[in-house]
């Protein structure tokens, strides 16, 4: 479950007059851990983002499990998706914060607790639970965030630049834990960075982005092998 077709999907924002992408063409197998990897401006957050519904397609379609996505409203399409900024609630606790969208969904107490006692645990928050996050540390943020979206059980994460507010060497220990995460959650990632490293470090395959269109694709050896 997870799997992803890109069928020719092209984006002009009404304001531009360039497509932001174009004739994005990609099939992401079940359980896959694709990086998308780009300069600034060359589309990537786009891509996110129409899979998550925050913007609509120009043309082509996108099919998770086979299901376009426009035949599904936005909550009902089982991603979730984790930003570079985090977007923690301050106020809340550490707890409240994993439990947001569960609360909002009315799930049961018992089931709450369980959850975010199951995410905490993986991603060692077990102590950080009743602190808020500006007690926090970057990359203690950044778990809180990844522990956010892992209690909905998504069967595609979508990770935007998760890792760019952090500091070189707690990115690299946190693409490792974010690879280890993937493979013990069975689900999909589709994870954009402009970050070399980092697609090296974590990928299955590898899309190289520029100006809306895909360049290359391949395993991280294919991409960067030695001349
Ligand atoms: P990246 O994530 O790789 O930095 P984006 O997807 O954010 O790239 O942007 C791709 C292109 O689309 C850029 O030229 C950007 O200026 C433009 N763009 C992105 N969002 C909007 C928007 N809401 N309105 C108009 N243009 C946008
Ligand atoms: P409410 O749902 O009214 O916000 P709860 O009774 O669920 O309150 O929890 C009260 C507070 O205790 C919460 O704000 C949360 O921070 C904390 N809390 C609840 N369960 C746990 C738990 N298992 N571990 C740590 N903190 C918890």
């Amino acid at each position: 479950m997870g799997n992803v077709t890109f069928n020719k999907v092209s984006k002009r924002y009404e304001t531009n007059k360039s497509y932001a992408l174009k004739d994005f063409n990609l099939q992401v197998e079940d359980g896959e851990l694709i990086v998308v990897v780009g300069p600034s401006g060359s589309g990537k957050s786009t891509l996110l983002e129409l899979i998550c519904g925050f913007e609509t397609l120009t043309s082509g379609d996108i099919l998770i499990d086979g299901q376009s996505i426009q035949d599904k409203h936005p909550k009902d399409r089982d991603v979730a998706m984790v930003f570079q900024n985090y977007a923690l609630l301050p106020h809340l606790t550490v707890y409240d914060n994993i439990a947001f969208g569960m609360k909002i969904r009315k799930e049961s107490k018992k089931v709450i607790e369980e959850k975010v006692t199951w995410a905490a645990k993986l991603l060692e928050l077990e102590s950080y639970l009743k602190v808020k996050p500006k007690k926090l540390s970057g990359g203690q943020r950044q778990r809180v965030a990844l522990a956010r979206a892992m209690v909905r059980k998504p069967k595609l994460f979508l990770m935007d630049e998760p890792l760019s507010n952090l500091d070189a060497k707690l990115r690299d220990n946190m693409s490792q834990e974010i690879k280890k995460l993937h493979e013990a959650l069975h689900a999909t990632m589709l994870y954009v960075t402009h970050d070399q490293i980092e697609a090296m470090t974590m990928a299955d395959r590898i899309v190289i982005l520029n100006k809306g269109e895909i360049q290359q694709v391949g395993s991280p050896s294919e991409i960067y092998q030695e001349p």
